[in-house]
């Protein structure tokens, strides 16, 4: 799914076959967790190929090495231009890529000098393949900020949204809701959440939440639509009595939510506001409207 025999990957400054790429099963990271990665979504644009905001993902990939004390042996613009060459030795436009930086044999937990990166591509659907998404309220609670660094993608931090996720499916939901350790909304295993109440949405603010690039993205254009968006801390209860409710990340930009603990939101999916902005967001990134919106 991921590759095939003629897959490209590239790997530590070579672009090398992905089935021939090998690794050190002693690598701290792989027994660990102490690695980062990113996702980013490539488009066919009428400009061509363009990865949406592929700048701020390398620099938020660069920032979260750093929080663990991994210097990334690339600037972003170096990973920016290795990108796509990678896209065009794949023949890929519509991709998604997967950025992962990893680190070498060591089985303390000390830090680890050898740094590796590996970036891959392939096609892949939008992570949720549908608007009606029944979500649960999950039994886990975000990683506590003061456990980890939460806003950091570090791989480690995953297992938490592995578990939610997992629990989830197991009970025959789309997808998890996660609380803070406050007890308050945070988000979904690897989501932001907006909920829509009176013409107003509503988002999470910083502190528990990774805060997501197409969160960011959103935000603006909800600003554009004269949509109010405040971001301040919700309860179970408020969104038990929301209009409407969406997820946004680059893997699934932007999916509505039909119901939470089996029961539906008020508004069908079509006359939210999530809807406008999924539709936007769409236009944005297909169609070269990027006046405010860099591609790269
Ligand atoms: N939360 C988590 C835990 C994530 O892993 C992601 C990325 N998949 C997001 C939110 C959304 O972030 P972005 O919009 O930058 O993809």
């Amino acid at each position: 799914m991921y590759y095939t025999k003629k897959t490209i990957v590239f790997h530590n400054g070579n672009f090398v076959k992905a089935t021939e790429a090998k690794t050190d099963l002693f690598s701290q990271t792989l027994h660990y967790g102490s690695g980062v990665f990113d996702g980013i979504r490539a488009y066919e644009t009428v400009a061509g190929t363009q990865a949406f905001k592929i700048r701020e993902h390398y620099e938020r990939l660069i920032k979260s090495s750093a929080r663990i004390h991994i210097k990334v042996p690339y600037t972003a613009e170096e990973l920016v231009n290795i990108t796509y060459r990678l896209l065009e030795d794949n023949k890929l436009d519509n991709a998604y890529i997967r950025p992962l930086v990893y680190l070498g044999p060591n089985m303390r937990l000390t830090k680890t000098n050898e740094v590796n990166i590996f970036i891959s591509a392939w096609k892949w659907p939008r992570y949720q393949l549908n608007d009606q998404l029944d979500v649960m309220l999950s039994s886990f609670q975000r990683p506590n900020p003061k456990a980890s660094y939460v806003d950091a993608k570090i791989t480690g931090n995953y297992i938490n949204s592995i578990l939610a996720t997992q629990e989830a499916k197991l009970k025959g939901f789309d997808e998890a809701l996660l609380l803070d350790s406050g007890g308050f909304i945070a988000q979904s295993p690897g989501d932001n959440f907006f909920m829509e109440k009176d013409g107003v949405l509503f988002t999470p603010p910083e502190g528990h939440i990774l805060p997501g690039i197409t969160r960011k993205t959103i935000k603006q254009l909800a600003k554009e639509l004269d949509f109010e968006v405040v971001e301040r801390l919700f309860t179970v209860q408020e969104l038990e009595a929301a209009d409407g409710a969406f997820f946004t990340g680059t893997a699934t930009e932007v999916a509505g939510i039909k119901s939470f603990n089996h029961q539906a939101f008020k508004k069908k999916w079509e006359d939210t506001m999530g809807y406008q902005l999924f539709t936007k967001y769409k236009q944005i990134v297909t169609h070269g409207e990027y006046d405010s919106y860099s591609i790269i």
